[in-house]
């Protein structure tokens, strides 16, 4: 069955003494307590190999994206093998903001997700609406071409592995949070999607996390619902009790 996840996505935050600072202490909170959710955070590139030095295997780590080639004459890029030569597990895929900001297509993001996949990482693949196909009633359709587009040239195995990450554009650090209805009402459509390409075993066994604004005092009333299954979590993952906060909603 799918296992709950909460995971922290930092951005582009802290120093790396800062960081290693907060997963240190994220560390500990996290022995301290019986998490029913799988951990992780997702830090940057240049934290990495430092965070997993500090951190236990009870907390996962992850990179926030990586290139979509693995090696060469990519100035700046940071590659799949890359982010698991430092110990990462896991990766951020098709954030809104790498889509919005630096042009990432379905293309370039089935490249990184098969690249990810083939260095055992574990993509956690973003998928949300803009504020305008919210409000005219396209969202439903448009996550299920993000799905399909991105996604669906995989084996069911392979799908097997991801993680998904439902995040409304206009929820992500905006403090607008989408309702736990909202929010259930996307996930079992993305579910559903999922079992009409690969099966309901898939889609029962695939964990969606919703994300945008997710903060202790909403996540656990978003978590309860029956397709939710843990967060991705921006700004309140800077924050060691507020990410904790959230952990413990479950
Ligand atoms: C995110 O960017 O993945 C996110 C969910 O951000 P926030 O929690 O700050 O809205």
């Amino acid at each position: 069955m799918r296992k709950n996840i909460v995971a922290g996505n930092w951005k582009m935050n802290t120093t790396l003494a800062e960081g290693v600072g907060l997963a240190k202490d994220v560390n500990e909170a996290l022995k301290g307590i019986d998490a029913k959710c799988d951990v992780v955070i997702c830090v940057p590139f240049t934290h990495l190999a430092s965070v997993a030095g500090v951190i236990d295997s009870k907390l996962g780590l992850g990179a926030e994206n990586c290139a979509d080639h693995v090696k060469g004459a990519y100035t700046g890029e940071v590659s799949a093998p890359m982010v698991a030569s430092t110990g990462a597990k896991y990766v951020i895929l098709g954030h809104s903001e790498r889509r919005q900001y630096y042009g990432e297509t379905s293309e370039i993001l089935k490249t990184k997700v098969n690249l990810a996949l083939a260095e055992n990482l574990t993509p956690i693949f973003c998928i949300g609406e803009v504020l305008e196909e919210r409000e005219n009633g396209t969202f439903l359709d448009v996550v299920t071409k993000q799905i399909e587009e991105a996604l669906f040239d995989l084996s069911a195995e392979d799908f097997g592995k991801l993680i998904l990450a439902y995040e409304p554009v206009w929820a992500i650090g905006t403090g607008k949070t989408a309702t736990a209805e909202q929010a259930e009402e996307m996930h079992a459509h993305i579910r559903s999607v999922i079992a009409g390409k690969y099966g309901q075993e898939v889609a029962d066994n695939c964990s969606i996390l919703y994300g945008g604004s997710c903060k202790p005092s909403n996540a656990k009333e978003i978590f309860e619902k029956p397709n939710v299954d843990g967060g991705l979590i921006g700004g309140a993952a800077l924050d060691c009790a507020s990410f904790m906060g959230i952990v413990t909603a479950f």
